[in-house]
């Protein structure tokens, strides 16, 4: 377990990720086997879910593309990825640039236990069973690593044994219920993608950790687009410059409804 990887892959004079310097402390560790876990929410290049368990003094890590699912029915594709500082565990904020610039967010956190004795072992067998207790998730779960078949990427398998599966074993905490749409939001902030955005965008906005000044503001046009897509603005958000009961836009409503039944079928 080493943060090498972690570092080398980013420019701390501009990510306000962190370093991770500290020593995990004695009090972060919450149970002497397992210990905390959290699910980063990330806007990256591509939407995706990081899944974190602590383990030796780092964050085991796996990006999980659509995120964790509570149906035992659905095996979620989770990347393994390098290792994560303890202290990014809550983490939430605007990388503006480089590696994993986009925003990240607080999505779930809490402790995790094995329920297996030996945890390397189980990590080193490709599959490791556990039990969630956050906000979120909960419950049984298992990380499997899947078989790399050479020219099988198709099905989520890789070659270089970085491709495990996220499954939700059946219990209380199981069902047909998709958390990902019905608890979007932080659990730090409480907020969404936008709320994290327009928090942090002034300081992004005032610092001078390097960057010319035009590209920051394409940088962070390109973050509100992204975010706006995800996340559409309500009714109250949109400026209201043009009301929706202008005259002007009653018009275009009904010139669309009038394109829309003269389309032939
Ligand atoms: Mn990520």
């Amino acid at each position: 377990m080493s943060l090498k990887e972690y570092r080398e892959k980013r420019d701390f004079t501009k990510s306000p990720e962190p370093r991770g310097d500290e020593k995990p402390s004695a009090q972060r560790r919450v149970t002497p086997r397992g210990g905390f876990f959290c699910v980063q929410k990330h806007l990256a290049t591509q939407l995706h879910y990081d899944f974190r368990l602590e383990h030796n003094g780092v964050l085991l890590s796996w990006a999980v593309p659509k995120g964790p699912s509570l149906d035992p029915s659905v095996k979620r594709l989770a990347m393994h990825v390098e290792d994560h500082p303890i202290d990014y565990g809550d983490f939430e904020g605007v990388i503006p640039e480089g590696y994993g610039a986009g925003v990240v967010m607080l999505w779930d956190q809490g402790t995790w236990e094995p329920e297996v004795d030996d945890i390397d072992a189980a990590l080193q067998k490709g599959d490791l069973k556990f039990t969630l207790n956050g906000y979120k998730l909960k419950g049984s779960w298992v990380l499997v690593r899947t078989r790399g078949v050479p020219g099988s990427r198709a099905a989520g398998a890789s070659p270089d044994g970085r491709s495990w599966l996220l499954i939700k074993h059946r219990d209380d905490w199981s069902g047909p219920l998709d958390i990902a749409t019905f608890a979007p939001n932080s659990v730090k902030s409480g907020g969404g993608f936008r709320d994290i955005l327009t928090q942090q965008a002034p300081d992004f906005w005032l610092s001078n950790r390097g960057g010319t000044s035009t590209a920051s503001v394409q940088t962070l046009r390109r973050l509100v687009e992204r975010v706006e897509k995800l996340e559409p603005p309500t009714e109250s958000e949109k400026p209201d410059e043009q009301p929706r009961t202008t005259p002007k836009s009653r018009t275009s409503t009904t010139r669309r409804k009038a394109r829309k039944g003269s389309r032939p079928t």
